[in-house]
């Protein structure tokens, strides 16, 4: 899986995927992520890429012909390639719910995702319809950019894909997962009480383990 970032903030996604299974991930060729600079596609002298909204209103909206522009040069590096499967997509805190089912089937379906990220009040509607892009939100809340939900949905998105997780991660799907689990030690002491692990956890019985976790969901 390539994706494909297009931002007016690419150093912030630097140290995030510097670490953990996702840097594991790039090492190990499962993923890329290339980041693409908004500013540098603009051809106004101030490296704007926003204006006032049409109709009035607070905030600023980004302009269509950076964004266009990048795009197109992504997409034209993608089509010297073979057997692309191209997704765009465009966040929105009113756009489809990103879900780990919409993760894992796009884990699977696409080979190049590119995320293009909105600012201030967001992007002119008309790359969405030019692009044919999706619109993805994470959450019911509003943030101030879409460099946190690109990272959030190629975070799910990656773990979805095989070879990323060893066998020491844990992907739910596969497993009896428990929202309630325990580690070292048995029992941990604080203000005078006890808080123990739960028995059936320290029995050793796999059976009742699984019925107990199930129980737990
Ligand atoms: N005026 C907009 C808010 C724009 S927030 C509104 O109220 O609908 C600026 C940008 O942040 C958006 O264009 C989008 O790209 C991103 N964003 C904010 N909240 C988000 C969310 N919950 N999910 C996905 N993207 C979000």
């Amino acid at each position: 899986m390539r994706y494909h970032v297009v931002t007016i903030f690419p150093n912030m996604f630097e140290s995030y995927f510097a670490e953990s299974i996702i840097s594991r991930a790039i090492e190990n060729k499962i993923i890329e992520i290339h980041t693409y600079a908004l500013r540098e596609y603009t051809v106004d002298k101030h490296r704007r890429v926003d204006g006032k909204p049409y109709g009035g209103g607070p905030g600023m909206v980004m302009w269509v012909d950076p964004i266009l522009r990048c795009v197109q040069k992504i997409q034209k590096k993608l089509a010297r390639r073979k057997n692309v499967k191209v997704l765009i997509v465009m966040f929105n805190p009113g756009g489809d719910m990103f879900t780990n089912t919409l993760a894992k089937s796009t884990a699977m379906k696409y080979t190049d995702i590119i995320f293009i990220c909105g600012r201030y009040e967001g992007i002119d509607a008309r790359v969405k319809k030019i692009l044919k892009a999706k619109e993805w939100s994470i959450g019911e809340y509003v943030l101030t950019g879409g460099e946190l939900p690109a990272m959030v949905c190629i975070d799910a998105i990656t773990r979805q894909i095989k070879g990323t997780l060893h066998a020491s991660d844990s992907l739910e799907e596969s497993r009896i997962a428990s929202h309630e689990i325990y580690a070292r030690p048995e029992v941990y002491e604080y203000n005078g009480k006890k808080y123990r692990v739960p028995k059936v956890l320290l029995s050793g019985n796999h059976k009742e383990i699984d019925a107990w976790r199930a129980k737990r969901n």
